[in-house]
């Protein structure tokens, strides 16, 4: 399918194959285009896409890759949608789902990016790739790499990124490279290290508008898996590629007369790092970096979200909303979820739940609304963070009498 790049700020057009990161006249970040209507020609219905059950690349025709190239896949996307019945009980919205994308290879979302993004980097003939990371991103990329077979450069922020990723870029044989800085600064540097592609490293943030593709099947397969659209997608948000990606999926699906609703996109970031929150709420232009972010949800941890323009105009769009949240709240619904629906989240992706419970009481949201939360990595990929948090002490028993005792007692006040 006939497709190219195009500059979200200056409009100017780029071929697919020319590599740019961001527009050469305006620096602005770009987009990638379709003819929708050949598109339209070809595909009868979205059930066709469903029927092909192949996770992302059901899409193919509405992803930036030749139909004659093999994709670089390990069965990313297709991800459960659950309807939390307890847990929405508990917060009063009956219709609250999770789309559980700790699910993936990878254990986030990245996945179904990073396949995409891959499977661009050899197109482009390279055999090596780098991201900066606050830990998800090199995970997967370390995971694909290896399964490419290509080389893999991951530059991470010192002592900001939690075990369970480093450990998954070490068993994957990434290049590991520690920045002291934060993520931020890790990305400008791989930025520079990227910026002569003539060196041969392709870079893979989600700067790169390939692999944003990747991301924007989550709104098609929530749309599948609930048979319409919800009212409200809720996304957390750092560098805001995940919900700027979703929602020009539901612009897609749109255009192509697959859906005629469009949901609210709702961002909901930290408050020790809310850039996107801030400039909603005061209606600037352009958001403000803030320089040292903080908070427990290191996925999160972004002070300047490179795709903050994009996600400035899916929130204002779509008639969305922005919300920070505490850390403590995030704590708490990601014991909700684990303890009420048995979904284990890593803290990023419980910020959804805690921007939810926090809008439904500020009547942002409507009890009847059906609203989805994307969880976007799994449990383990922080455990620190959880023992931590879970202050159960382990009890050390010696003999079987005593640990009867334990046992009836802690039967009879369950
Ligand atoms: C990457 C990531 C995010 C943030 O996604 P953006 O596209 O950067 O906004 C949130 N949660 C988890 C678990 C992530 O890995
Ligand atoms: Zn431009």
């Amino acid at each position: 399918m006939a497709y190219w790049l195009q500059c979200i700020e200056c409009s100017r057009k780029y071929e697919k194959r020319d590599i740019v990161y961001t527009c050469p006249h305006c620096n602005g970040l770009f987009e990638v285009k379709y003819d929708l209507d050949e598109v339209s020609k070809i595909i009868a219905g979205h059930e066709e896409f469903k029927r092909r059950n192949q996770g992302i690349w059901s899409y193919r025709e509405i992803l930036p890759i030749e139909k004659e190239t093999n994709p670089i896949s390990l069965q990313e996307g297709g991800t459960p949608l659950y309807h939390c019945k307890k847990l929405g009980n508990e917060l009063g919205i009956k219709k609250l789902y999770v789309k559980h994308e700790g699910m993936n290879p990878s254990g986030s979302f990245k996945d179904r990016g990073i396949s995409v993004g891959v499977t661009k980097a050899i197109a482009l003939n390279f055999d090596a790739v780098a991201c900066a990371s606050t830990g998800n991103t090199s995970a997967s990329l370390a995971m694909y790499s290896a399964y490419a077979g290509i080389k893999c450069f991951v530059l991470l922020p010192e002592g900001a990124v939690a075990i369970g990723k480093v450990s998954q870029a070490m068993i994957h044989g990434a290049e590991i490279i520690k920045i002291k800085g934060n993520f931020d600064f890790a990305l400008e540097l791989v930025k520079s290290l990227t910026t002569d592609p003539e060196k041969g490293i392709y870079l893979l943030n989600s700067v790169n508008p390939f692999r944003l593709e990747g991301q924007k099947t989550i709104g098609f397969e929530i749309f599948e898996q609930l048979g319409e659209v919800p009212d409200n997608i809720v996304v957390p948000t750092g560098n805001a590629g995940n919900i700027s990606a979703i929602w020009k999926g539901i612009k897609e699906f749109k255009y192509l007369g697959f859906i005629e609703k469009i949901p609210r996109m709702i961002s909901i970031q930290s408050k020790g790092a809310s850039p996107i929150v801030r400039a909603i709420k005061n209606n600037y232009e352009k958001i403000q970096p803030i320089l040292a972010p903080e908070t427990i949800a290191t996925a999160i941890r972004i002070g300047n979200p490179v795709n903050a323009p994009k996600a400035l105009r899916a929130i204002k769009e779509s008639n969305g909303i922005a919300l920070a949240v505490y850390d403590e709240e995030i704590i708490q619904a990601q014991k909700d979820l684990a303890r009420l629906e048995g979904i284990g989240v890593e803290p990023a992706s419980a910020a959804s739940i805690a921007g939810v419970k926090n809008l439904f009481k500020n009547g942002q949201i409507d009890k009847d609304e059906k609203t989805v939360c994307i969880a976007t990595g799994h449990v383990l990929k922080d455990p620190d963070e959880i023992v931590a948090v879970c202050k159960e002490p382990m009890k050390l028993f010696e003999d079987e009498e005593s640990l009867r005792a334990f046992v009836e007692k802690r039967l009879s006040s369950f």
